[in-house]
Parts: structure tokens; sequence; C-alpha cells
């Protein structure tokens, strides 16, 4: 058996050892941040980007950010390598470290953060739902104000994407409500965009994830001269779309074929254009470094 490494607070430890105090503050409050990154060979995908959104958060959150990002990506492409990845996914957390006292007020100083990176290969996801598009389920955004932080608390985003698994769907389609009815937030684990007589709309930034694939999205379909516009986006909305799709580091750019029971063509005109240019950006990128 192959064993597989790990990288925590400076050191490559193997995945196996017990490692992390059962009174990490991650472990026990939620408190702490992620980030997943796409890998391929030596390359790690728009990791600036990933790793200012992380910055920017452990600020905001008062976490100490422990490294340089040269010193991260430097690690980073070690383990990944030790490793033997090809094809994968990077996880990065970051959590306020172990206090002894498990007490929701943390000390103002001496708190270690824990910092931790996992390599592995890319998660199998059936090619038909880029080919012919991604089943997703309507589901309540039961979550917290602070989604515009990718923070470890995941619960919500647990059960509305198991509830869309459980009904055969890719993917959860989250919304709250205002006294106009269900607007779309985004999905467990993507953000989401319709198209409508030949616009692209999506949720704007309002407690939702600043998603990195959302942003390259938004800039490549402006740069190629299609109206992108940010704003509230109704469920009904959705429903009466030309077209839908998902966007995250680990889907890209996947067209939705139907929303529980709505189908729609998948991938439309604009789906498979947004397709085509972030495939190109991703060449592109992976090609400067
Ligand atoms: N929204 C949520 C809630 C997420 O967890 C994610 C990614 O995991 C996204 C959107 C997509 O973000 P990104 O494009 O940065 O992967």
């Amino acid at each position: 058996m192959k064993k597989l490494k790990a990288f925590l607070n400076g050191k490559f430890i193997e995945k196996k050892e017990k490692a992390i105090a059962l009174e990490d503050r991650g472990f026990t409050f939620g408190d702490g941040l992620f980030e997943v990154l796409r890998t391929k060979n030596s390359h790690i995908f728009f990791f600036e980007d990933h790793l200012l959104r992380m910055k920017y958060s452990a600020e905001f959150l008062g976490i100490p950010f422990p490294y340089s990002f040269d010193y991260i990506k430097e690690m980073a492409l070690e383990l990944i390598s030790l490793n033997k990845v090809n094809d994968g996914e990077l996880y990065i957390e970051l959590t306020r470290g172990t206090d002894l006292n498990r007490e929701h007020r943390y000390p103002s100083e001496d708190m270690q953060p824990t910092f931790f990176m996992l390599a592995f290969p890319l998660r199998q996801i059936d090619p038909e739902n880029w080919k012919h598009g991604a089943t997703v389920f309507p589901y309540p955004d039961l979550r917290h104000r602070l989604c515009e932080h990718k923070t470890i608390n995941l619960l919500p985003n647990v059960l509305a994407k198991n509830f869309a698994y459980a009904h055969g769907g890719y993917e959860a389609l989250m919304y709250r409500e205002d006294h106009m009815g269900k607007y779309v937030t985004e999905g467990g684990s993507s953000n989401y965009f319709i198209v409508k007589n030949g616009r692209v709309i999506t949720p704007e930034i309002d407690n939702i994830l600043p998603g990195i694939t959302r942003a390259k999205v938004i800039k490549i379909l402006k740069s190629h001269g299609i109206e992108v516009i940010e704003r509230r986006v109704y469920l009904e909305e959705f429903l009466n779309a030309d077209e839908v799709f998902l966007v995250s580091t680990v889907s890209k750019v996947m067209p939705v074929r139907k929303i529980a029971d709505r189908e729609f063509t998948a991938p439309g005109e604009i789906t498979m254009t947004a397709m085509k240019l972030y495939g190109r950006l991703m060449e592109e990128e992976k090609g400067r470094h």
C-alpha cells in the first residue's frame, strides 16, 4: 500500500497519522476555512486567486495566516509530487488552532493556527453531466450570514447536496425567500448562471461565495461581447430560462439539463461558449507557468 502524505503545520506526515488534536477548534467549533484547487501534474490552477480569498477571510475572522504564498505553493507542489497525483485536487484547511479549554471565546494571543493540505486524484464525475447536462434540485438555503467566506461550516451544504443525490441529481439549487418569492443563491458547492434572450444573468454576491470560477466565467463572457448581469435572480426565472449552467473549480462549466422536472436544452449555445472559453483559459494559464 502506498503511504499517502499530507502537509501539516510545516511538515510532511503520513496521512494515517493522528496528528490533529481533538480540541482543534476546526473540529469542535467549525472555526476555520478551506479551499479546493484543481491541479494538473505540477500546475495548480488559479493558485493566487484561491489563496487571496482564504487570506482575506482569515483576516476578516482574525485567524493568523501562517505562511507566504510562495512557501505554500512550494509545499503544495512537493505534496502533489510525493503523492504522485496527475489530474488532481489540492485541499487546504486553516483553523484557528488547538484550544484545550473548548470555550467559544478564543484567546486573543498565542493561538497557533492549524494549516494542512491534502493532494488527491480528481474525484470521478460522470462525463454525461458535461455532455448532456446535470440534474439539480431546489433546496432551501439554511445557512448563516458568513457565506461570503469559505468556512468549514458546511452542514447545510451537506444536507442540500445529499437531498439532490438522494433524488438522482448532481447538485442542489439553494434558494432564500424575500417578499417577491424564492430567489436562488448558489449550489452546495457551485455558482449558477442562467441565459435569457442572449443575456447571461447570475446571482449577485449577497451572502454567497464569490466563486473563483464564477469570476473567471463572468470576465471571459464579457470580453467575448456577451452581456452579464449580476443581480437577485428568482427561482421562477431559472425555471423560465433558455439555458442554465453551474460553475465551480471541480465542475468547471457544467450545463444543467433539469431542475427537478423542468427540462432545458443542454448544453445551450451560450453554455457551450462558456465551456469552450473556460477550457481555453485553463490551458492558457497552464501554459504561462
Ligand atoms: N459556492 C459554494 C458554496 C462552494 O462551496 C463552491 C466551491 O466549493 C463554489 C460556490 C464554487 O467556488 P469556486 O469556483 O471557487 O470553486
